[in-house]
């Protein structure tokens, strides 16, 4: 039995089967590279669904938590350390907004923006405004794990075999200004959006949808809260998604690639927002810890000297133009999209995809599929247009097997019950 195998049947009777894994066991990473038990070296054009941002092995990472597990690892909220406020610094700086609040995870920091909300409005209300508890999210979004964040995630089998969900959320129409303005109402305490979904499949809102939420919470004080938890932090080659589109949100919250794999996720909100939160309110005991806050610090500071903002865009921009070009050889790419680093291709169909994605991972290539048949791309921010030609050159030939192998069962179909041949 081969290790991984051992760890297959160990895990299979004693772990929740929350995942199906592909069957790989890393071991170790290297800058793009993500290394396995048998040293075979994968291009990760995934990194860890967005959040090796650095890649592997960076020193930047390493020496930040060497030198920070030397001095604090954890100290509770009760007490202050270095951390909090220099990150919070950076964060309010490249955003336009005023306070941070830390948590551990995505859908951590994003059940802190649902209360935030909640809390904004009952402040509104005790100051006489007419506004109510409702939230506003869009088709196909994805929030995150928690109860809250179920109940505010469109896809249904993330959310009703956890039933009854948080009550209060309604469900508007992608980039549908019409139902946006249909549904919302003084009822509405938030505006909940993706300015570009991820697990929805790298859909981006229109102009005119955005600056219609934003106007409409802002007619009534409502929360116009962005989840940037994927697309934030420089993937789209802007630090933050909603920045392409020239509005500034009251609330949005960020992780996956914020502190460089370690866990670390935050709320950024306005003054205005922030009015609601009283001490005791709302807390944490791992979030915004001295350890990953460190490393965040360093992440930032390295995408900033290392102009990596500028290298997503032009890396992103390469590699979208190689997969235009991909379609326009391959008519089972039926679209393709996204910005920066954060990419997809769209098929004709949820096998070719899965099968897709198996075939690049036999190639030592790591992508995925989301929304059943788009071609997923979120590589780390340090990825060369030379990794971009291997990934390309693999998805070529894997579309041309397949084109290949459709046009022989159809003439084969054709042929059937005909003269045999071979
Ligand atoms: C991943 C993700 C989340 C959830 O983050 P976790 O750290 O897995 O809890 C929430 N929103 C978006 C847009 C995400 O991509």
């Amino acid at each position: 039995m081969t290790k991984l195998d051992q760890i297959r049947a160990a895990e299979s009777t004693l772990l929740l089967t929350t995942y199906e894994r592909f069957p790989v066991l890393f071991t170790h990473g290297e800058g793009v590279h993500i290394i396995d038990e048998n040293g075979d070296r994968y291009l990760d054009l995934l990194s860890g669904i967005g959040v090796n941002a650095l890649g592997y092995s960076s020193p930047v990472i390493e020496n930040a938590i060497a030198e920070q597990s030397r001095k604090l690892i954890h100290t509770s909220n009760l007490f202050y350390h270095e951390g909090q406020a220099e990150l919070a610094l950076r964060l309010t700086e490249r955003s336009g907004l005023d306070r941070v609040f830390f948590a551990n995870t995505g859908t951590e920091a994003w059940e802190g923006a649902l209360k935030l909300a909640r809390a904004h409005a009952g402040l509104l209300r005790s100051e006489g405004k007419t506004i109510g508890t409702k939230f506003l999210a869009l088709e196909q979004s994805f929030h995150g794990r928690t109860i809250g964040s179920v109940s505010t995630t469109h896809k249904a089998k993330y959310r009703e075999p956890f039933g009854p969900v948080m009550p209060g959320v309604e469900f508007i129409r992608f980039n549908d200004v019409a139902d946006l303005r249909a549904k919302f109402s003084t009822d509405v305490c938030g505006i909940l959006v993706e300015a570009i979904q991820g697990e929805g499949g790298i859909r981006s809102l229109t102009q005119e949808f955005f600056d219609e939420a934003r106007a409409l919470a802002s007619s009534t004080g409502a929360l116009l809260i962005v989840d940037e938890i994927q697309a934030g932090l420089g993937r789209t080659g802007k630090w933050f998604a909603f920045q392409h589109y020239g509005i500034l949100p009251d609330v949005i919250t960020v992780a996956k690639p914020i502190a460089g794999g370690i866990p670390l996720g935050a709320v950024l909100c306005t003054d205005e927002a922030a009015r609601a939160i009283h001490a005791g309110m709302h807390g944490t005991t791992f979030g915004g810890g001295p350890l990953a806050c460190a490393v965040a610090i360093a992440v930032i500071d390295h995408i900033e000297k290392t102009n990596l903002l500028a290298h997503a865009t032009e890396v992103g921009d390469y590699f979208q133009a190689q997969l235009r070009s991909l379609a326009t050889r391959h008519s089972a790419i039926v679209d393709v999209r996204g910005k920066g680093l954060m990419l997809a291709a769209e098929l004709d169909s949820a096998d070719l995809a899965k099968e897709v994605v198996n075939q690049m991972l036999k190639r030592q290539i790591i992508i995925n599929c989301t929304s059943d048949t788009v071609l997923r791309f979120l590589p780390p921010y340090i990825l060369e247009r030379s990794h971009v030609d291997t990934a390309i050159a693999a998805l070529d030939e894997i579309l041309a097997e397949h084109a290949g192998a459709v046009t022989a069962s159809q003439s084969n179909a054709q042929t059937a019950g005909g003269p045999t041949h071979v």
